[in-house]
């Protein structure tokens, strides 16, 4: 019928998700089984990729499905909506990431690099999940405390050792997917002057993470997936105030850097080394501050100093660890800081900043009613 726009055709051959597959991985094998680049696959399924130029992708991509996606998938794989909603960041809604302002950021056409604690399009990831796996790519790689894997204890790669960009960010004439070649799951790919990069990843270097390293990331993996109840200093709280005290830390981390170092117990040289390089990429404007760790091994260091703090046995010894981080914050005079004050921290971890805030000085707890906001 004329305006009508054609029902979708089914795809000749389909490949079934994997178990905690990201949306775009799933569509690159698919493109690979059925021999042609992934751009066609998602036409096939009737996703309309285009943006408003060819510089701009669309901003849902992979972050949240409506029913329209769902059901033109359906019709093209035979794949379930709820599957399809599992390969996309709105899992990770009210808890690690805000969906509605990844949303709102990439239609603002502010390309993610951490500000909503996500990487949009690009991933972080682990060579030999992609060896084992033959190239499926982890949701959870595109998120911005992303540091371990669990399974094979290493440091997740950031950037692709040949061409230097970013994990399936594109290049430098990034797309949504490709549009003139087969991207190999297990394959670089990114653009590079025209050309998909060759790069196998499974043999780039990765360093082995330090069994303190799994346990944490695995610790915050379960409270993300929902399967471990977030405690704040021994209290339950829900998982998306568990994560907004713990990008609390964050800030409050770098707002103390260096001085913070020599104030906590136990940080070992790398991971200061690791706070003071990261602080040099994101403390060039301090508005950065409220972003998501910069590379994998950055994040690796805030998961090692932040997640046993806050899993402080009872409020006191809460208040007794954040002591070094909110006095030094204070010193700098930066604890009224605008990143900080927005963030919606339960009452009770607010309330464990309060209490080290040095008495007699000016500074005022960023949650406190009247605070400079
Ligand atoms: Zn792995
Ligand atoms: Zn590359």
């Amino acid at each position: 019928m004329e305006g009508m726009s054609m029902p979708p055709r089914r795809l000749a051959l389909v490949t079934a998700p994997r178990s905690g597959e990201t949306f775009g991985s799933w569509l690159d094998r698919i493109a690979r089984v059925n021999q042609c680049p992934p751009a066609e696959v998602a036409q096939l399924m009737g996703l309309n990729l285009r943006g408003v130029s060819a510089e701009v992708r669309p901003p849902v991509f992979g972050v949240r499905p409506d029913e329209a996606v769902r059901q033109t998938v359906h019709a093209a794989t035979g794949v379930s909506g709820s599957l399809v909603d599992g390969m996309h960041l709105s899992v990770f809604d009210g808890g690690p990431l805000n969906v509605a302002s990844v949303v709102s950021a990439a239609k603002a056409h502010r390309p993610s690099t951490g500000r909503e604690w996500v990487e949009a399009y690009g991933s972080r990831a682990c060579p030999c999940c992609l060896l084992v796996s033959g190239g499926v790519w982890q949701l959870w790689w595109k998120l911005s405390c992303a540091a371990v894997c669990p399974e094979h204890q290493v440091v997740l790669v950031d950037r692709c050792p040949s061409c230097g960009w970013v994990l399936r960010w594109g290049g430098n004439r990034p797309r949504v997917v490709p549009a003139k070649w087969i991207r190999p799951p297990t394959c670089c790919a990114n653009s590079v002057n025209g050309k998909p990069c060759s790069q196998w990843l499974p043999v780039a270097r990765a360093s082995r993470a330090r069994k303190s390293m799994v346990d944490t990331q695995q610790l915050w993996l379960d409270i993300a997936y929902g399967r471990a109840r977030p405690t704040l200093g021994g209290v339950d709280v829900p998982a998306e105030e568990w994560f907004a005290a713990f990008r609390a830390c964050v800030i409050l981390l770098r707002l103390g850097l260096p001085r913070v170092l020599g104030r906590l117990p136990g940080v070992s040289d790398w991971c200061s080394r690791v706070l003071l390089d990261e602080l040099s990429e994101r403390g060039v404007d301090r508005s950065r501050f409220s972003w998501g760790p910069a590379s994998a091994r950055a994040a690796a260091a805030f998961l090692l100093l932040v997640v046993p703090l806050l899993a402080a046995a009872d409020m006191r010894e809460l208040s007794r660890q954040l002591a070094p981080l909110v006095r030094t914050a204070a010193d700098e005079g930066s604890l009224a800081a605008r990143p900080l004050a927005r963030l919606a921290v339960p009452k009770l971890f607010a309330e464990a900043v309060e209490a080290q805030v040095p008495v007699g000085s000016t500074a005022r707890s960023p949650w406190k009613k009247g605070s400079i906001r």
